[in-house]
């Protein structure tokens, strides 16, 4: 018996070694420079900047990084808008991806603002945007550490937050553009970050989600709890429209792992001193385990 749990001992520090540790500290910094740009909306100087920053680091953990380019023309601007969903791949073997995705651009407008003078102003996007990035860099940077045992496949989602209330077809522009390119075969399930950032981090169970693909949902629930990150909660949400939608609409399963309920959301607000570094651990946390759990 004591040699049984001596072996059982044995193979779970070996196991453990392979799995790198989230390093939060890394995944703020990459929150903080993100914000360092100023806002990131389509059109403006911090978005361009942005782009390059965020190529730039994800070069450093693979050299798989490619730009996927596409327009979108706006009718009441009468402009057209140059954007790119940016891909990294990781991991060995040509079986099926997990997609781990994010929205990289920052919302236009501050339409949820008190004061209605902010109302044109574009927001900073702390949690709104660069929060689901900062804990994809971290993921970037440990699988160049530790490749995934399965093909995983980044992407920054340009034009998410594009977007006026009651418009939908100026939303999800980059994951629809990616859903028109993508063959779902290529594909194991996505898992989407937005909105993670919150001070008062509270991620209910997003009701598309949970009614489209309530496996995935229960299995990363499930790990939340193995790995004490009680800030995912078993309270629903309505349904949300974000980047999983375009997703599940082409046959890949995909959740979205979202606190909608940031008090600053779409004001002046979004900003760092409004988010708090455990906010990214408690994801980050899951999402390795995740990955790493997987079978090759
Ligand atoms: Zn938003």
């Amino acid at each position: 018996m004591a040699v049984l749990v001596i072996a059982g001992l044995v193979v779970s520090f070996a196991m453990a070694a392979d799995i790198p540790q989230f390093n939060t500290d890394k995944s703020w910094d990459y929150l903080i420079a993100q914000c360092g740009f100023g806002p990131r909306n389509p059109g403006s100087q911090g978005h361009s900047l942005c782009q390059d920053y965020l190529e730039y680091e994800l070069r450093k953990y693979t050299d798989r990084v490619y730009l996927q380019p596409f327009t979108h023309y706006d009718r009441r601007l009468k402009t057209t808008f140059y954007m790119n969903n940016i891909i990294a791949d990781f991991g060995e073997g040509d079986g099926a991806k997990i997609i781990l995705c994010a929205h990289w651009d920052t919302r236009p407008r501050s339409d949820m603002d008190p004061d209605p003078a902010n109302y044109h102003k574009p927001i900073l996007g702390a949690s709104d945007g660069a929060s689901g990035v900062a804990v994809l860099l971290e993921m970037a940077r440990l699988f160049s550490l530790a490749p995934p045992p399965v093909p995983v496949q980044i992407i920054l989602f340009d034009g998410e937050d594009y977007g006026r209330v009651g418009e939908n077809w100026d939303y999800l522009l980059g994951s629809k553009h990616f859903a028109k390119t993508a063959d779902p075969a290529d594909y194991r399930y996505a898992v989407l970050l937005d909105l993670i950032g919150d001070q008062d981090l509270e991620i209910k169970r997003e009701y598309n989600s949970y009614k489209y693909c309530r496996d995935l949902q229960d299995k990363v629930w499930r790990i939340a709890e193995e790995v004490g990150s009680h800030q995912f909660s078993e309270r629903l949400t309505h349904p949300i429209i974000d980047d999983h939608l375009s997703l599940i609409e082409i046959g890949i399963p995909a959740i979205d792992i979202i606190d909608i309920e940031f008090e600053y959301w779409h004001t002046q607000g979004d900003t760092p001193e409004h988010c708090r570094r455990e906010s990214l651990e408690a994801v980050g946390k899951v999402i390795v385990k995740l990955i790493y759990s997987e079978e090759p």
